[in-house]
């Protein structure tokens, strides 16, 4: 009998300490919760706390997973869009790019030429010489200087002379071969060049004869979109060269501005340091004719 009271004594005891620790591991999970869940507006009964606590946290863990992969596609999205704006960057730039092509006529002279020639080295730009091949025949130094210095040379025809070179097809191409002898006495027999512009432009009704015979020679011939005007008169002061350039520029893709480098076109050698400038501006790349 008095071990049976002892043992529901101990068994009192046990059910105490039981209850005390369930109130415990309640109060326990309760306050964890609490301040697990701070803020958050749900309202959790006493009664299913821990299936709740456990429900939290596998909505956490979930909501984390859900978090860390709208991380991932944000940081993927930022990613395309930081690629396509590069991209669409560089296509910009290609269909803005613009190329200028100075060209210089009827050289070389004595002074004018390697007056052009210092300004285009000073500012780091190539051109194009459609030399006459008299004139070269008179500076070969000059037509060195051109050479070495990377500018393009073409083919002006020997004498310039109107009346003779576009009397028939066959006096203008022997112009055009004489040049080229000339050319190669100067900067050797392997030196080659096919370009060609006609005096005077090759426009015209007149000359097709002359530019179907010079495409079937293999040349190339270019004629100019862009003028600075000083084959319009004498001694045009450099202002109205510059002008008279912005006039026919109309921001063209392709700019080939025509000017000449005889020796009384002095005031185009004046201009040139204004029109490059203004053409740097505005973005153009120099390029020789090919
Ligand atoms: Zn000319």
């Amino acid at each position: 009998m008095g071990k049976s009271r002892k043992d529901k004594n101990k068994i009192k005891v046990i059910r105490y300490i039981t209850v005390f620790i369930i109130i415990f591991i309640l109060f326990f999970l309760r306050t964890s919760y609490k301040y697990y869940k701070k803020g958050a507006s749900d309202v959790v009964e006493a009664g299913n706390l821990s299936e709740s606590i456990l429900l939290m946290s596998e909505k956490s863990a979930v909501n984390l997973a859900l978090q860390h992969e709208k991380q991932l596609i944000q940081a993927e999205k930022a990613k395309l869009a930081e690629l396509e704006k590069r991209q669409q960057k560089e296509l910009d730039q290609v269909e803005n790019r613009r190329n200028v092509f100075l060209t210089f006529d009827d050289g070389p002279s004595e002074k004018v030429t390697p007056q052009i020639l210092d300004i285009l080295k000073k500012y780091d730009v190539k051109a194009t010489f459609f030399v006459i091949g008299s004139s070269a025949e008179k500076y070969p130094e000059i037509i060195k200087r051109i050479h070495q210095e990377g500018h393009a040379i073409g083919n002006h025809t020997y004498s310039h002379r109107y009346n003779y070179i576009y009397r028939r097809t066959s006096n203008f191409l022997k112009e055009l071969e004489n040049t080229e002898k000339v050319l190669k006495g100067i900067l050797g027999e392997d030196y080659e060049t096919k370009l060609v512009r006609f005096p005077g432009g090759s426009f015209g009704e007149k000359k097709a004869p002359f530019r179907k015979a010079v495409l079937e020679k293999g040349y190339t011939y270019y004629d100019w979109n862009s003028l600075n005007g000083d084959a319009e008169g004498h001694y045009i002061p450099k202002d109205r060269l510059i002008q008279r350039f912005k006039s026919t520029y109309n921001g063209q893709k392709e700019l080939i501005i025509l000017m000449h480098d005889m020796d009384s076109k002095y005031t185009t050698s004046e201009s040139l340091p204004y029109i490059i400038e203004y053409l740097q501006q505005n973005d153009y790349e120099f390029q020789v004719l090919r």
